[in-house]
């Protein structure tokens, strides 16, 4: 059977690096609320910059990303090195107004294991602190091959999504909400805790009032599985094949996954299982094979995107 059938994706000619790190320029925070429940022990922000005046103004499209210059030295007395945040608002600007543009940011606070001292992160608590009115200093756009195809409405979509990695599907899933053919839109988002579902509301409400929107969560440490198995975003295309799997079968589905690293092989590995071809390219020395018997190191590396999946995983 053919792994990856022909179609040809293109992506549409976009604006990049209209504004260099050598030469950024200075915005104005517009808006920043937490995109979480109120009870989440995480803090996770919706964070709004007003580009107004700056030639980024109108120029950031659904997938592509913002860089963010923290202020302060590092520990080696240099510059803090250039951040990159998915755009989460919509092509044309949040709300449709273009000099607005939105990311989705984590405050990044850890333990050293070995040291047991705080590791905060530099410019996610940086960016997470800033206030309305704040200015803060910024490059763009980043990213060509993660955006959504040139003719969309000629595709149908499957977003697989881990935490803050659901920013992007955000601006896409609102762009093509838009559209007036409907293509199949479905958004599979896995949380640890309900409490940690990012706009969960913005999504009920999308789902509830668009037929062709699909919305699903994958809660991985509440309920486990009935085999035991904790609920992944992978799991979701056995558990939730009633929406799923018709959309997976056409021809013309394209899958786009971001989040944690890891979790794109789990994706592959469970459409192989259930025979929907067409989204990896499998190494000869797995194809045939029950893909039970896979090793941990063969999955690794033997499961590459095929044509009609695009992956951004960290
Ligand atoms: P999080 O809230 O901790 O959620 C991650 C979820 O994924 C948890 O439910 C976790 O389950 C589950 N998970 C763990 N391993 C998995 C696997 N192999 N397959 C499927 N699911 C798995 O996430 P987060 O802290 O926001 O982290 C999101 C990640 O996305 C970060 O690494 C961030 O850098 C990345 N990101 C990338 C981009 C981009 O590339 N443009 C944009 C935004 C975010 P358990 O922990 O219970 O096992």
């Amino acid at each position: 059977m053919s792994q990856d059938n022909q179609l040809e994706i293109t992506f549409p000619p976009v604006d990049i690096n209209v504004v260099k790190v050598k030469d950024p320029v200075e915005v104005t925070i517009h808006e920043s609320r937490i995109c979480t429940h109120t009870s989440s022990p995480n803090f996770i922000r919706h964070v709004t910059f007003d580009l107004t005046g700056t030639a980024l103004e109108g120029k950031f499209v659904a997938g592509q990303s913002i860089g963010v210059l923290a202020p302060g030295l590092d520990e080696n007395g240099k510059p803090h090195k250039l951040r990159l945040y998915s755009v989460s608002s919509p092509t044309g600007g949040e709300g449709g107004q273009p000099h607005l543009v939105s990311t989705t940011v984590k405050r990044v606070i850890d333990e050293n294991w070995e040291t047991q001292e705080l590791f905060t992160g530099v410019c996610s608590n940086y960016l997470c602190s800033l206030k309305p009115g704040d200015k803060v200093v910024v490059t763009g756009p980043s990213g060509k091959n993660f955006i959504l195809p040139e003719h969309p409405e000629n595709y149908n979509y499957v977003f697989f999504a881990t935490g803050t990695g659901i920013a992007p599907f955000r601006a896409m899933v609102l762009d093509l909400l838009k559209l007036d053919k409907k293509p199949d839109v479905a958004l599979v988002f896995g949380s640890p805790y309900r409490t940690d579902l990012l706009y969960y509301k913005d999504m009920l409400t999308l789902d509830q009032f668009h037929d062709n929107f699909h919305y699903i969560t994958a809660i991985s440490r509440e309920a486990a599985r009935p085999d035991g198995t904790k609920p992944y975003v992978q799991t979701m295309i056995e558990d939730r094949a009633d929406v799923l799997h018709p959309i997976l079968s056409k021809p013309n589905t394209l899958i786009y996954i971001c989040g944690l690293k890891g979790m794109e092989t789990g994706i592959y590995t469970m459409l192989i299982k259930h025979g929907l071809h067409g989204y990896c390219k499998v190494a000869p020395e797995l194809e045939g094979r029950d893909p039970s018997t896979w090793t941990r190191d063969e999955i690794k590396t033997g499961l590459k995107p095929g044509n009609r999946a695009f992956e951004e995983v960290y």
